[in-house]
């Protein structure tokens, strides 16, 4: 018998609001028991007691926007400047950073080379890597001078894009990431504040080819994200059946109510770190106040909030996820956009925690079997020093994990501290 009993715990199962005195006897990669109270479990149903010394118990957090291949570029193109051999290494210590940091299950909102997140996946599955369960995409489909092409007229430059016009190089570019064999397919159907050729309002992809790629994708058996910020944009998205809509920043009451009528199969999600730190940490870049207001970032962030206070008011599924990896959001500090929902969004701390961990499950494709703390449900366990519940903060950095537990293997355990991976990397968290 391999089962082990957690007991003086305080149960956060992310389906009720408050957290409970409780046990939890976990067998295999499975959570068999969630029991109320005390003593209610019997120990010899375990092969191991775990003492949680009045922790909190909670599910492992999701990331529902990451991209572990963007090793701290300061610009799109430094990406591309990486070769393969370094980029795959530093791509996997990512993975183990952000297991240490509590992040049990990652979806990739896309990989800066075809291969990246494929390869990454599958050490992980093999048990080479320490990482967190992981749903792999390919570049970002785009068009010419959208998000993701750096290139100019005189000199040719990669980023984390892959170019196609037209419906035809469309499907080619889908079929290729289905022919590496990735999970998830990204679309750039909008620009970006980041891009001065095409700012975050302009609409870079025709609704045939996002139609056509997103078909192709599904017809394939593969999930499919894009990155939206333009009314329009979100609009061809919903039409074209996107199953993951990011931004949706400048989202109009008619994008909104598409959204809504559509929110049983569309999942949204702010990607939010990035856009409050190029407002309000944008000086480690040079990106000072008064060149973010140049940018209109300010604005965008304004337009981001209104945004999500009424997807929130309309019930829909927001999955956090901030696109960490560049210069001014370090792989790390992910989880600082749980705690960003309820300063920005009006979320209640249990609401914003649901959204990093039940909503993620959902997106990764077990919906009520991961993320949540329930008999049945995949063994994702964290045992956490503090209650994040009345300090969200708690969960960022590494430093108050004493236990986290991926689909029933321990990865770390506070009682065995040399089992902490080597491959942490040093990372200033705020
Ligand atoms: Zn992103």
């Amino acid at each position: 018998m391999s089962a082990q009993l957690f007991r003086n715990v305080r149960v956060w199962d992310a389906v009720g609001d408050e957290a409970y005195p409780g046990e939890v006897l976990v067998e295999g990669n499975r959570i068999i028991t969630v029991a109320r109270g005390t003593d209610q479990i019997a120990a010899e149903n375990a092969a191991e007691v775990v003492d949680g010394g009045g922790r909190f118990l909670m599910p492992g957090l999701v990331e529902g926007h990451c991209h572990l291949s963007f090793c701290g570029p300061s610009r799109n193109q430094d990406l591309g400047e990486i070769p393969p051999e370094e980029h795959i290494l530093e791509t996997c210590r990512a993975a183990t950073l952000i297991l240490d940091h509590g992040f049990t299950s990652a979806w990739s909102a896309a990989s800066a080379k075809m291969r990246l997140d494929v390869v990454l996946r599958a050490e992980i599955a093999n048990g080479h890597v320490a990482g967190p369960r992981y749903r792999a995409a390919g570049p970002e489909i785009t068009t010419t001078g959208g998000l993701g092409d750096e290139r100019k007229l005189h000199m040719p430059a990669e980023s984390f894009g892959w170019i196609a016009d037209g419906v035809t190089e469309v499907l080619r570019a889908v079929r290729l990431c289905c022919r590496e064999n990735v999970d998830n397919e990204k679309f750039n159907v909008s620009g970006d504040e980041f891009v001065s050729h095409a700012r975050a309002e302009i609409i870079s992809m025709t609704e045939e080819e996002l139609t056509a790629g997103v078909r192709a994708a599904h017809d394939w058996g593969k999930m499919t994200a894009c990155h939206a910020r333009a009314a329009e944009s979100v609009k061809r998205a919903v039409r074209a059946g996107v199953d993951c809509i990011y931004h949706c920043d400048f989202a109009d009451e008619e994008a909104l109510d598409m959204l809504e009528a559509a929110k049983d199969r569309i999942i949204v999600g702010p990607a939010f770190g990035l856009v409050h730190n190029s407002v309000f940490e944008g000086d480690v870049v040079g990106l000072t106040r008064a060149v973010a207001e140049r940018m209109g970032l300010p604005r965008k962030l304004e337009h981001t909030c209104a945004t999500y206070h009424a997807m929130r008011k309309r019930g829909m599924r927001v999955v956090v996820g901030g696109d960490y990896g560049f210069t001014i959001t370090p792989m790390g500090q992910n989880a600082r956009d749980i705690g960003h929902f309820v300063k920005f969004f009006g979320y209640s701390p249990a609401e914003a925690l649901r959204c990093a961990t039940a909503v993620g499950g959902d997106l990764m494709g077990h919906r009520g079997e991961l993320g949540v703390i329930a008999a049945g449900a995949l063994a994702d366990i964290l045992l956490v020093d503090g209650d994040p519940l009345l300090d969200l903060g708690v969960l960022v950095g590494p430093q108050n994990f004493a236990f986290i537990m991926k689909d029933g293997r321990v990865h770390r355990d506070w009682r065995r501290p040399g089992m902490r991976s080597e491959l942490l990397s040093p990372v200033a968290w705020l």
